[in-house]
């Protein structure tokens, strides 16, 4: 596998040179390739999500294909502006200069994704690596293998491998890759394996994208709509079975609304995901593989040791890797269950007396990859905003920021660095070129030596 890999980079290599100067007619026919291919492979698409996390169509249309579709869309509708190079203004040392932005191609570039929105997490930045002129090797996840198994179908029928490529496999896949000077890298994952990809990407100086993940809480202060926050939150929580990165990872909640929130939460999720009082499975995603199912059950028992209290759910299928929505509350800041990224469907409920209590409280861990706030006083919207950093934020909502390609998303400090999607996803895959064109005018050589005949200027 090596010697394919060294094969296709060093093809990918000599062809840089000539998708540095396509212009954008030439990437929006292939954006639209990359769609035409998409809507080919569409039900197969669906059947391997079915099969990979038992997602449904539904679900796997708006959280992954549609996605791609609308992420194309945009690129297409913008590209000719994103691309066309943007005039700055004049300083006094170039007055008579014209002075430009131009965006570069990087180059070579490495896509790495995760298993949990396989399809929608290797083909958005895909796109914009098309959009903004690159050639990319994509390394999709091997714990969803059948998704891994179309995407490098579609790519292996639609585009030359000189130009995109796709490599499964696992880490000893991904280990390969990274020992090649790729012009950049773009890593989805976690944050573990983001230091890994790191560390790799600094032995060539390769510019990074790093997409991970971490602990997103949520906020809910005195004003809130309590009814409103849980059936947002249940629904944020329990998509894809809670293994979404920007999945509310925890509850802060002013202690009064404690007991109504447990009970509407529980509501909720029975209108959302239970049919005739039982868990809804045909639209209920399973747990990635037993692994991840072991390592959950394991947290969860490791809470309740720790004195959490199980408010509701709790069971567990090992035949069909199900866990059912949890809610803990009693959860200490040192309860294990806080220690990690759950990345599953068991949601700890904190209280806290005032609002200053619950901005430490997140202040004094990573800076999380999103952070959501449910309260209808502006004046703790903006305190909360303002004294907390994390990759994005809802106010009132959950998870609809990712939605929006005129923002950026991308997480800040341990949840990542660098941005997605749209602009920023295009400005990722490029190199942002300061071009000066001089005139006959340029007033530089006042600055030439001899120097002792000039300090008058000074
Ligand atoms: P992971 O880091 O285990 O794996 C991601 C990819 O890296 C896979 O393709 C895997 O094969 C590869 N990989 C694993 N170990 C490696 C190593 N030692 N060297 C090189 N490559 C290696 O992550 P995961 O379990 O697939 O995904 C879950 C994590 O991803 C969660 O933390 C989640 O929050 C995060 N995530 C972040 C985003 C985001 O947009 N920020 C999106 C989805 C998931």
């Amino acid at each position: 596998m090596d010697d394919k890999i060294n094969g296709v980079f060093a093809a990918q290599q000599q062809n840089k040179f000539l998708l540095r100067t396509t212009d954008a007619e030439v990437r929006i026919a292939k954006l639209n390739l990359l769609k035409q291919a998409i809507k080919n492979f569409e039900e197969e698409i669906f059947a391997a999500l079915q099969s990979d996390l038992r997602k449904c169509r539904f679900e796997s249309a708006v959280t992954e294909v549609l996605f791609i579709y609308s992420e194309i869309d945009h690129a297409i509708k913008k590209l000719k502006g994103w691309m066309r190079p943007r005039g700055v203004s004049r300083t006094i040392s170039n007055l008579f200069s014209g002075n430009k932005i131009y965006y570069e191609p990087k180059g070579v570039c490495l896509i790495i994704a995760p298993w949990n929105y396989p399809f929608q997490l290797l083909m958005s930045p895909l796109v914009s690596a098309i959009a903004a002129g690159n050639c990319a090797m994509l390394k999709p996840s091997e714990l969803s293998p059948a998704v891994a198994g179309i995407c490098s179908k579609l790519i292996a029928q639609t585009f030359d491998p000189k130009e995109i490529a796709c490599f499964e496999g696992d880490t000893s896949i991904a280990t390969a890759l990274l020992k090649l000077p790729f012009d950049h890298i773009f890593f989805t994952g976690s944050t573990a394996v983001g230091k890994v990809v790191m560390e790799a990407a600094a032995k060539h100086l390769s510019s990074v994208t790093l997409e991970l993940g971490g602990k997103s809480p949520v906020i809910i202060d005195h004003s809130a709509d309590v009814k409103d926050a849980a059936r947002k939150i249940a629904w944020g929580k329990l998509v894809n079975a809670g293994q979404t990165c920007i999945a509310p990872d925890y509850v802060l909640i002013a202690e009064e609304l404690e007991k109504e929130f447990v009970t509407s939460f529980k509501a909720s999720v029975e209108q959302l995901f239970f049919n005739q009082g039982e868990l809804n499975l045909t639209e209920y995603a399973k747990i990635i593989n037993q692994k991840h199912f072991d390592r959950l059950k394991g947290l969860l028992h490791l809470a309740l040791q720790a004195g959490a209290r199980l408010e509701w759910g709790g069971q567990t299928t090992a035949e069909n890797l199900t866990i059912h929505p949890t809610i803990l509350t009693a959860v200490e800041a040192e309860n294990p269950i806080m220690a990690e990224e759950i990345f599953g469907p068991i949601l700890p409920v904190i209280t806290y007396k005032n609002l200053q209590e619950a901005i430490d409280f997140i202040n004094k861990r990573d800076k999380p990859l999103a952070l959501y706030v449910f309260s209808n006083s502006a004046e703790n919207q903006n305190k909360i905003i303002r004294e907390t950093s994390a990759g994005g934020s809802c106010i009132n909502d959950v998870l609809i920021h990712i939605s929006n390609p005129n923002l950026p998303f991308g997480g800040v400090g341990s949840s990542g660095m660098g941005s997605c999607h749209g602009i920023y996803g295009f400005k990722s895959f490029s190199h942002e070129k300061a071009v000066v064109f001089q005139s006959r005018l340029g007033l530089t050589k006042l600055i030439y030596p001899p120097y002792h005949q000039k300090m008058g200027l000074l």
